[in-house]
């Protein structure tokens, strides 16, 4: 179901420094998300979502955004796409991320999305002009295997299209990386899986990898994957609860390999582990495990 709300603020400060993406504003142009990944922290209650599956569209978004931007003195990196995917297919309809770039061109923003959609090639110029100050995109990717890739993530677009979309903006000149996170215990945290995406990544133009070892899991995203272990990956539901309770931070059990692996493949192909950021921050990039 979508239906239209009516939001009071659109940019909310980040505060401190973003050792992963460089943010000073974030931005949600939509509650809720389609692409339907059984990981989502997006569910979690804390949130107060109440159906994550429901599409809240932000009807007066870019009302506030031209009232909201040029009143913000430091021009730092918007983001948007931690709590929802910004191209998910409500966009093609009501493309609120489209006219919010176009905003960021006007008012001189650099910005940083996170997606898993090929829709963003629409606006391939806007994030060519936007490129100028600095814009990067950033794809979600945490198997190469589209199989698996349909059950973990059944309303995204495969990872086989992401990285295409990878190749062809970065050949458009946008610069392009990947989020390896989270990479699911048991599940996608394999070595195999680790120098694939990396080799992938590569082929495909992507400058950056920003990995995660493990996954978080809290109250209400918990009980979403739980159920859907249950439904694809019978007997694992008991394997979390014997490793991990009720953490919140769920390492891979091979996380300091996998690391290992990781920052070994990145050397081989010469890819960048973590991004470059609009402007410098002393802060080193986190590791969550
Ligand atoms: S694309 Fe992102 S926000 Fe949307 S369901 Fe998947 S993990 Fe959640």
């Amino acid at each position: 179901m979508i239906k239209e709300i009516k939001a009071k603020t659109m940019l909310s400060h980040v505060p401190g420094p973003d050792g992963w993406f460089g943010l000073k504003y974030n931005m949600n142009l939509y509650r809720g998300c389609s692409h339907g990944c059984i990981y989502c922290d997006s569910r979690s209650s804390c949130y107060r979502i109440e159906n994550f599956s429901d599409i809240l569209v932000k009807i007066n978004a870019i009302d506030l955004l031209k009232k909201e931007l040029p009143s913000k003195r430091v021009k730092g990196t918007i983001g948007t796409g931690s709590m929802n995917d910004p191209y998910q297919p409500a966009e093609k309809q009501f493309q609120l991320t489209k006219k919010s770039l176009e905003l960021m061109v006007k008012h001189g923003f650099p910005v940083h999305i996170i997606t898993k959609s090929d829709l963003v090639l629409r606006d391939v110029d806007i994030l060519r002009e936007i490129s100028k100050t600095y814009a990067a995109v950033t794809f979600t990717v945490i198997t190469t295997d589209d199989k698996l890739a349909g059950i973990i993530e059944p309303g995204a677009p495969p990872p086989s299209k992401r990285l295409k979309t990878i190749e062809t903006l970065s050949r458009a000149g946008v610069y392009t990386g990947i989020t390896m996170m989270p990479l699911l215990p048991f599940i996608t945290d394999t070595e195999e899986n680790v120098k694939d995406i990396v080799r992938r990544a590569k082929d495909s133009g992507a400058k950056y990898i920003i990995p995660v070892f493990g996954m978080s899991i809290r109250t209400g995203q918990r009980e979403y994957y739980y159920q859907k272990l249950d439904e694809h990956f019978p007997g694992l539901k008991t394997k979390y609860e014997k490793n991990y309770g009720m953490r919140y931070q769920c390492p891979s059990p091979d996380h300091a390999r996998l690391e290992k692996v990781f920052l070994e493949a990145c050397d081989k192909n010469a890819i960048r582990p973590g991004m470059e950021f609009f402007t410098p921050c002393k802060k080193e990039q986190p590791t969550l495990f």
